[in-house]
């Protein structure tokens, strides 16, 4: 799927093309909302598609907001990651970069305005009391006892809330509208509680924060937000974000639309979940190149076109529903099949002597970087020197004691084999170690193969990969394994501590060519028949190149469900 297929329009773009023909907006806006609590994870990069994406198809803008309404969780760090994040992702938000702390004044005027209007009142409920008058599916709730007092009684305990006189969870400001509604979230629902914790932007200016309900349409409202978009289990709220802009002297009338959220096997996208595995020091950060966060798969080698080509592939529906991971992988592997350079580096290396040519041989070959699907070498990535001498590297995998029909494209002795960009040889001979273990081949280079085939016509078997060994660099090597071996790790009432995958991180050494030390970090490479690996974001250098198992070069069905 190399370029974008035209798919049927989803139904926010429906709505989104009529309320441009019919003239109601002129032009959108959306927002991507992120709770500052946690790194970004796949399932936000959806959203991100989402929201950035409607606003680029129809000329709009989508602004980036953090909706900071909970002092105690967010931090400064997970603001910065969002932004990188989003960037990365290849998006630019409108404007400023947007806190519904921003809005705070305005927040509290508003809960104010609702107060002098009758629909407001401060009830000293405790936490557990007022769940009992919430009643349940079942039962419709109960009137509070503080739900009649007077407007000005209100006014002055709200204000006495803001003075910091009361202490947390002594009462909090709810509104007036149904404590028999079946919805629950219309069920008097609070609006202001008290928190006496320090802002990461308003500091101590407040001691009582706004719900997310509150914060949020209102937000919308101040920012002419017209389609604001967000995951189904806010569906439920939608009644209560437009009882707000009903209520309130808002500058606009936005309006909620809800799509499914997403979920993929073997994963978990739940910041509460992945920051257990940060936090019990199971993953190295949040980063860590097995995480769904945005920033772990930048560092397994993830490029931002795939995971944009993912989230595109998937439905923008009204249900909710669980991708096979195989489909995320699919986009990683496309991309860089058709993108990535290739290299060699050899994962368990065989020394190879090269016995008719002179000890201190060494030549240079040149070798484009990336060839097209007839083998020709495509220029764009430019070509490298790969040095060649009498001594190389193969990898064990691909020599054979033996000449079986089984293996008939492997070395062995008697036969002939195709070093990858270079000359074909044969081998004469190996030796053993105490153990019987193999540990040289003794070969010999057929003259003039370089890019043609033998005079005599006998053909090599088939083609490997390899590394001069005088030449060769050593490099870190992490491969990494599916975090968790269960399908459904949330699922049922499984821990999804208990369905980690033993080991999903192995650390090994391998030999690779210069070139591939002296890559850039973060450049994604095929090891020719190996797989794909990226130099770390972090760790590697020229000295000490360190690479990451992006994806293995074909799907690995014994993986699959
Ligand atoms: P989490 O449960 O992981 O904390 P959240 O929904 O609380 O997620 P927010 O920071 O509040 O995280 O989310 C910002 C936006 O991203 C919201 O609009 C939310 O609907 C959307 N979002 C979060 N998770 C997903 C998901 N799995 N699929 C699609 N959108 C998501
Ligand atoms: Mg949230």
């Amino acid at each position: 799927m190399t370029e974008a297929t035209a798919k049927p329009a989803n139904f926010i773009e429906k709505i989104i093309d009529e309320d441009l023909s019919s003239g109601k907006h002129q032009s959108i806006t959306t927002r991507f909302p992120p709770e500052p609590n946690g790194y970004l994870h796949v399932g936000h990069a959806k959203a991100i598609c989402v929201n950035f994406g409607l606003a680029q198809q129809f000329g709009g803008q989508c602004n980036l907001r953090f909706d900071d309404t909970n002092p105690e969780k967010e931090e400064d760090e997970y603001v910065q990651a969002i932004q990188d994040d989003v960037k990365w992702l290849g998006f630019e938000w409108g404007g400023d970069i947007k806190y519904t702390s921003d809005y705070f004044d305005q927040l509290h005027q508003w809960a104010i305005d609702l107060i002098k209007a009758g629909k407001a009142y401060v009830c000293d409920l405790s936490a557990e009391q007022a769940k009992e008058y919430r009643g349940n599916f079942e039962k419709p709730g109960t009137n509070s006892p503080f739900r009649d007092r007077s407007v000005e009684e209100n006014l002055e305990l709200f204000e006495k809330m803001r003075l910091g006189e009361f202490d947390e969870g002594a009462c909090g400001l709810r509104v007036k509208i149904d404590m028999a509604a079946p919805n629950m979230s219309l069920r008097d629902p609070y609006i202001y509680r008290i928190k006496k914790a320090t802002h990461h932007q308003t500091g101590d200016k407040w001691c009582i924060y706004p719900s997310y309900d509150f914060a949020h349409g209102q937000s919308d409202s101040i920012e002419g937000i017209t389609h604001s978009v967000c995951t189904l289990e806010f569906a439920d709220h939608r009644p209560l974000y437009d009882w707000f802009i009903e209520n309130l002297d808002t500058p606009a009338e936005p309006h909620q639309y809800e799509f499914g959220r997403l979920n993929i096997n073997y994963t978990v996208t739940s910041k509460r979940k992945l920051r257990a595995l940060v936090e019990g020091k199971v993953v190295n950060g949040w980063d860590d190149p097995r995480m769904p966060t945005i920033s772990g798969m930048r560092r397994r080698g993830y490029t931002p076109a795939s995971i944009r080509n993912f989230c595109d592939s998937l439905a923008v529906a009204k249900t909710d529903g669980t991708v096979d991971v195989a489909q995320m992988e699919y986009f990683i592997r496309d991309d860089l099949n058709q993108n990535a350079p290739r290299a060699m580096a050899v994962l368990n290396p065989l020394k190879v002597v090269l016995s008719n040519m002179q000890d201190d041989h060494e030549e240079t070959l040149t070798v484009p970087y990336l060839f097209d699907s007839e083998g020709e070498a495509r220029t764009e990535l430019g070509e490298r020197d790969v040095p060649f001498s009498n001594e190389l590297y193969i990898d064990h995998a691909d020599f054979k004691e033996e000449y079986s029909k089984k293996f008939k494209k492997k070395f062995c002795v008697g036969k002939r084999i195709r070093l990858r960009h270079g000359y074909v040889i044969e081998a004469d001979g190996f030796e053993k170690d105490a153990d019987g273990n193999i540990t040289q081949v003794n070969a010999t280079l057929i003259e003039n193969t370089l890019g043609c085939d033998p005079a005599d016509d006998i053909k090599p078997k088939g083609v490997v990969h390899w590394i001069s060994a005088k030449h060769a660099v050593e490099a870190e090597v992490r491969s990494y394994a599916r975090l968790f071996n269960d399908a459904n790790p949330d699922g049922g009432d499984k821990d999804f501590m208990d369905c980690l995958t033993p080991d999903s991180l192995v650390v090994t050494k391998a030999l690779i060519e210069p070139a591939l030390a002296n890559a850039a970090a973060e450049t994604v490479f095929q090891f020719e028949r190996e797989g794909y690996y990226v130099a770390d974001r972090f760790d590697h250098s020229a000295d000490k190149p360190v690479f990451n198992l992006t994806i293995g070069l074909r799907e690995d069905r014994s993986l699959a469900n």
